[in-house]
């Protein structure tokens, strides 16, 4: 049997590329650093072109079961006022949905089916990878634990903190934050405008996004997940705290951004308030790299190209590159198959990396705010219908799930 594929990191990237290699017949080893797998997170978002890749693993049933077909997305002003609203996943035309989902169950759904296809003896936790060597006929792993692997070639998806992306390029500028820092809660809530609607809502310098993620314990309720976005930071300088995915946020420090929100079937306040625990996020990416492969080594999901979370592109990326990187390496040497995945993969996503700097497709609210900042009657008055379009459609076409 040929030398396995060597997975560092188990997110959901490198889960992605596990189901999808054992699908190929491709033996595999994947590294977690956790110790422990738990379901962490709160909502995320995972888009049609994902979804399609995640049900030809067979997955599409798991997922309906713990997630919320997404059916609209609307982006209105603070005072609550319409801007745009457009129909998603299979309410857009697609075969296969949107899903809204809570990270953590996405997550789930993959461990799970990565433990039953793949079988425990593959999946290592506790091994946070520290190093690599290669040479002609091979890469070997080596982890804090001090313990080594041999391998095929080593894909690093490692997360926004990757040790592969450090060791491969040193010199990397490192986290870049825009000053934005992001409060990130889920909690029950009664079910608002059918339930399976995502808002945007704001200004230029405070975002309110709402989205179910999934049943709620009550009827008539739906686990809801809230973001509050608002501009605290200099650009130029690093985040105040690390960027931690865990780190709770402070009530007083986000309450009052929440209040200079006005929607009219929402009481966000009580909402925020309800929410037992939640936690902060500075909005931060890294600058795109110029290259991910070196030989046998390569980067993939967030190690390769951490993004700021607009336009629900993080999770869906690394599910892309995932099938991708799989479907060559049943093709093609480890070396070539690596190069010519970076060659698909790195363009794509430098483009959204940079749009996603830009505002994304959310950069609709941030052009109506500016022309009327304390809101408007009719949005034709403010800006023409195909200059809106053309923002959220011309993103969707770049991010590759246009229509
Ligand atoms: C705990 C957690 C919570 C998150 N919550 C959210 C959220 O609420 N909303 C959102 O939009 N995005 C969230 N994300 C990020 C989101 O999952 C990613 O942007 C996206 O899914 C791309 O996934 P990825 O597999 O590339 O990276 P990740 O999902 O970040 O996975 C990377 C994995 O690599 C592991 N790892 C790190 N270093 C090493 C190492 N040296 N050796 C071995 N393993 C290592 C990490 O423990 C992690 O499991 C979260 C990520 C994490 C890790």
């Amino acid at each position: 049997m040929s030398a396995p594929i060597l997975i560092a990191g188990g997110g959901v990237g490198g889960l992605a590329l596990a189901l999808s290699l054992q699908e190929r017949g491709i033996p595999c080893e994947l590294f977690e650093a956790a110790r422990e797998v738990r379901e962490l997170g709160v909502g995320i978002n995972t888009l049609p072109h994902a979804i399609r890749e995640l049900a030809a693993l067979g997955l599409l049933p798991a997922l309906d079961a713990v997630a919320i077909r997404t059916r609209e997305l609307r982006y209105l002003d603070r005072f609550g006022n319409r801007i745009w609203t457009e129909p998603r996943g299979i309410y857009a035309g697609f075969d296969v949905p949107q899903f809204s989902i809570h990270r953590g169950r996405l997550h789930g759904v993959l461990w799970r089916a990565a433990l039953e296809r793949l079988g425990p003896q593959h999946l290592h936790t506790g091994k946070r990878l520290a190093g690599f060597a290669q040479d002609g006929r091979g890469v070997t792993a080596r982890f804090e634990d001090g313990s080594t692997r041999r391998g095929r070639a080593l894909i690093g998806a490692d997360g926004i903190h990757s040790a592969v992306r450090r060791l491969l390029h040193p010199e990397d500028g490192g986290i870049r934050w825009n000053g934005i820092q992001m409060w990130r809660g889920a909690v029950d809530w009664p079910a608002f405008e059918g339930g399976d609607v995502m808002i945007v809502a704001g200004d230029m310098t405070e975002k309110l996004v709402l989205y179910p993620i999934a049943e709620g314990r009550s009827p008539g309720t739906r686990l809801t997940n809230w973001v509050v976005c608002a501009q605290i930071g200099d650009p130029a300088r690093p985040p105040p705290r690390r960027e931690d995915w865990s780190r709770p946020g402070r009530l007083e420090e986000v309450l009052p951004h929440v209040q200079r929100f006005r929607v009219p079937w929402l009481d966000v306040e009580a909402m925020v308030r309800a929410t037992p625990e939640f936690w902060e996020y500075p909005m931060c990416d890294r600058d795109p790299l110029p290259w991910w492969t070196q030989g046998r080594v390569t980067l993939l999901g967030d190690a390769a190209h951490p993004m700021y979370p607009v336009g629900s592109n993080g999770a869906s990326q690394a599910v892309l590159d995932a099938r991708l990187l799989a479907r060559l390496l049943a093709e093609t040497t480890a070396p070539r198959a690596l190069k010519a995945y970076e060659a698909e993969r790195l363009p794509a996503t430098r483009e959204i990396v940079l749009a996603n700097r830009r505002g994304g497709p959310e950069r609709v609210v941030d052009v109506v705010s500016a022309r009327a900042p304390e809101g408007f009657a009719r949005i034709e008055d403010v800006i023409a219908p195909e200059e809106l379009a053309a923002i959220a459609k011309g993103y969707a076409q770049m991010a590759g799930f246009a229509r």
